[in-house]
């Protein structure tokens, strides 16, 4: 297979990354930038994926991939070996044995216009977007207008129709009849954000991984009213995004050498760990759980 001709190197295309995504942006906490490959090497074929699972790195490979750009880091602790008896050991070795570069957007990318949040609030179709809360300095998700309002019912249809499937699907707390106007929405992770969501006004929250204490909390502290939330899945809530990245990429990398040709691609490989689902609605909350235990 021929690649196309090109003459950008690793070190361009970095640089274009973190001109869109710098990671300065990054948190404290966070490791992005550069984890494998050789600043000097051809770029040709860049593959976007959210996950640097070694699947993807499997496709990476198949693909003649030269470089992966993940949102989410393959390295976030300290290492002492990257022999292939572990996993990340097997997908370090796996990048560097193929000249596979490896570079990771993520706290960054979070907090980038547009970044996860705000491609996800484009998805839903929201209207007057500002910032939900910030960090460090940074604006972090997004809280837009839905025009006209919609049910609590007919807004988790659309969002399950803006976002790809996933084997989880989508969970909703509050009443389905009750008319939504005001999202605020956090790709992935989003349960430390409630105490903003509810100083915003939001009517409903659209975020990922929400857990069973915060979750309850807030909604003893909703009365059960406002805001309602939509647990939509992480790598859902995020995988948007990586069509951004790509376009930005190639437009920014259009500005570096007029004659560039670089081939892109937005894995389709789902790096969601959840494979099916049994027993939904087999309970629905709002009906009282039947009683379990012998007849006396
Ligand atoms: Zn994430």
């Amino acid at each position: 297979m021929d690649h196309p001709a090109t003459d950008l190197s690793l070190r361009d295309v970095v640089a274009a990354l973190e001109s869109l995504y710098p990671l300065g942006s990054a948190a404290d906490w966070d490791r992005v930038g550069l984890v494998t490959g050789d600043l000097d090497q051809p770029v040709r074929r860049i593959l976007f994926a959210l996950d640097p699972t070694l699947d993807v790195i499997g496709e990476a490979r198949s693909w003649d991939a030269d470089l992966l750009v993940t949102h989410h880091p393959l390295l976030l602790r300290g290492v002492h070996s990257v022999a292939t008896s572990s996993a990340k050991g097997a997908a370090v070795t796996a990048l560097v044995r193929a000249g596979v570069a490896l570079w990771v957007g993520h706290t960054n990318a979070d907090v980038a216009d547009p970044g996860v949040s705000t491609v996800l609030a484009d998805a839903l179709g929201l209207a007057d977007q500002r910032p939900l809360s910030s960090e460090g300095g940074h604006p972090i998700g997004r809280v837009g207008e839905l025009e006209p309002p919609v049910s609590l019912a007919a807004f988790a249809d659309l969002v399950a129709t803006a976002l790809p499937d996933t084997a989880g699907g989508i969970r909703v707390s509050g009443d389905p009849e009750a008319p939504v106007s005001t999202v605020a929405v956090m790709g992935g992770s989003g349960d430390d954000r409630l105490d903003d969501v509810r100083a915003s006004g939001a009517d409903v929250y659209v975020t990922a991984d929400l857990r069973h204490h915060p979750v309850l909390e807030a909604r003893e502290e909703a009365r059960g009213g406002r805001p309602y939330l939509i647990d939509a899945g992480h790598w859902a809530t995020e995988s948007l995004w990586l069509m951004s990245a790509r376009d930005r990429l190639v437009s920014a990398l259009e500005g570096v050498h007029e004659a560039t040709r670089v081939e892109t691609r937005v894995s389709a490989i789902r790096t969601e760990p959840w494979t099916f689902v049994v027993g939904a609605n087999a309970a629905r909350a709002d009906r009282v759980a039947p009683r379990t235990g012998g007849v006396s």
